[in-house]
C-alpha cells in the first residue's frame, strides 16, 4: 500500500491549459489530474517519467481541488470537454477513502461540463448513478485502458490494476445505465501485445461488451530512463530480441512508420471486423459539445481513417481544417474541400463562424 499524503493545492491551477488542438483519443480541451501518483504502478506508464520516486510509493491526496476547479470552471466554455486521464488513475485504492475523484464529478456537474474518465478500476462504478445523470443532463463517457485479454499478461503489465475480464464487465454494466464506454488500447508494444490473435481476441471482447469505440497509440520511448525500464519490463515477460526494438524504434521516441501502418492497418480490419469504431462516434457527442469541438472532432477522426486507408491528401486536408475549425479561422473555401461539408456547416450553424473566403 502507498504512502498517503495530505496535500492542497493552494493556489495553483488544476485544469491543465485549453489544448492548442482538441485531442482526438479524448475529445478533450482540459486535462485533470486528480491524485498525484499512482498506487497501480504499472511499469510501462509513462507517469514514471515524471516521478522522482517510485509512482506507486506515495500518492498525494489534494484535499482543496474540488473547490479550487469549481473556481476555475467559471472560466472556461461550457462546451469544453474536461478529460480525467492524465497520469494518475482516479479511482486507485485512495479513492476509497478520500472521494475527491466523487467530489470533482459533482462539481463538474453542477456546471453541466462535458466529462470523461479513464480508469482501469471498477471502483468508477460506484459513481455510476452520478455520471448517468451527468450524460443524461450533457455527456460523460468512461474509459478504460486495456492492453490485452490475456489475464496472464496483464497480471505482468498492470499487476495491481483489476483483471480485463473485470474492466469489461465494468464497460458492460455502464453501458446498460447509458452511459458511453470506450477503451484506450493504450500502449500498443511490439513484440508484448501487438500480435494479430491478441489483437483479434481484445477486439471480439470489446464488441462482446457492448465498447461504443477503442483508441490505440504505441509505446513512447522518449529517452534512456525509459528504455531501461521498458528493457525490465521485456526482460520480466520472457525472452525478447533487443535487436527488435532497435529496429521497430531506430533509436527515436516512437515506432517507424512501416510499423505503426501495419500495426494501423491491422487493428482496424479487426475493429471493422466486429463493427468496432475506432474513434468515438459522433452520435455520442452529437450536440453535446461546443459546435467548433463537435466539427473539429468530425474532421480529425475522418482525418485518422482517411491516412489508415491510404487517402493521404484528404487525411491532410482534414486535420489542417480541423485545427482551424477549433480556432476559428476557417473559410468557407476551405470548409468546400472537405466532404464532410454540408454536415460541418450544419454542425458549426450560427456558433461555429470563421473568417468568410
Ligand atoms: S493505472 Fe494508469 S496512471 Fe496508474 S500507473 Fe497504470 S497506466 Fe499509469
Amino acid at each position: 500500500m502507498a504512502y498517503y499524503l495530505h496535500d492542497f493545492v493552494s493556489e495553483a491551477p488544476v485544469l491543465s491549459t485549453r489544448r492548442p488542438t482538441i485531442n482526438e483519443f479524448f475529445l478533450s480541451n482540459y486535462t485533470l489530474s486528480i491524485y498525484n501518483g499512482c498506487e497501480f504502478g504499472c511499469p510501462y506508464c509513462d507517469s514514471w517519467l515524471y516521478s522522482d520516486r517510485p509512482l506507486n510509493e506515495i500518492v498525494r491526496v489534494p484535499l482543496d481541488l474540488p473547490q479550487r476547479l469549481a473556481v476555475e470552471l467559471e472560466q472556461i466554455d461550457r462546451g469544453d470537454l474536461v478529460a480525467i486521464a492524465a497520469l494518475s488513475d482516479p479511482y486507485q485504492p485512495a479513492e476509497q477513502t478520500y472521494r475527491i475523484t466523487r467530489q470533482t464529478l459533482q462539481v463538474l456537474a453542477d456546471r453541466g461540463q462535458p466529462t470523461l474518465v479513464l480508469t482501469k478500476s471498477t471502483a468508477v462504478l460506484e459513481d455510476l448513478a452520478l455520471l448517468q445523470r451527468m450524460n443524461e443532463q450533457g455527456l460523460a463517457v468512461v474509459m478504460t485502458t486495456l492492453l490485452t485479454v490475456d489475464p496472464h499478461l496483464a497480471a505482468r503489465l498492470e499487476g495491481k490494476a483489476p483483471p480485463p475480464a473485470l474492466r469489461l464487465a465494468m464497460l458492460a454494466e455502464l453501458k446498460r445505465a447509458g452511459i458511453p464506454v470506450g477503451v484506450a488500447l493504450l500502449p500498443i508494444m511490439p513484440y508484448v501485445n501487438d500480435t494479430e490473435s491478441g489483437i483479434r481476441s481484445l477486439m471480439r471482447a470489446c464488441a462482446e461488451a457492448g465498447v461504443d469505440f477503442v483508441i490505440w497509440d504505441y509505446l513512447h520511448i522518449p529517452n534512456e530512463r525509459h528504455r531501461v525500464r521498458i528493457n525490465e519490463v521485456l526482460a520480466r515477460l520472457g525472452s525478447y530480441p533487443v535487436s527488435y526494438y532497435r529496429d521497430i524504434y531506430r533509436d527515436q521516441a516512437t515506432v517507424q512508420l512501416l510499423y505503426r501502418q501495419n500495426r494501423d492497418s491491422e487493428v482496424l480490419t479487426r475493429c471493422d471486423g466486429v463493427a468496432l469504431e475506432t474513434r468515438a462516434p459522433h452520435r455520442i457527442y452529437a450536440g453535446k459539445l461546443a459546435p467548433r469541438n463537435e466539427a473539429a472532432l468530425l474532421l480529425k477522426h475522418a482525418a485518422f481513417r482517411d491516412r489508415a486507408t491510404g487517402r493521404e491528401r484528404m487525411a491532410v486536408l482534414h486535420r489542417e481544417l480541423a485545427d482551424l475549425v477549433y480556432a476559428g479561422t476557417f473559410s468557407e473555401a476551405a470548409l468546400r474541400e472537405s466532404p464532410l461539408s454540408s454536415t460541418l456547416r450544419a454542425v458549426l450553424g450560427q456558433g461555429g463562424t470563421g473568417t468568410r473566403g
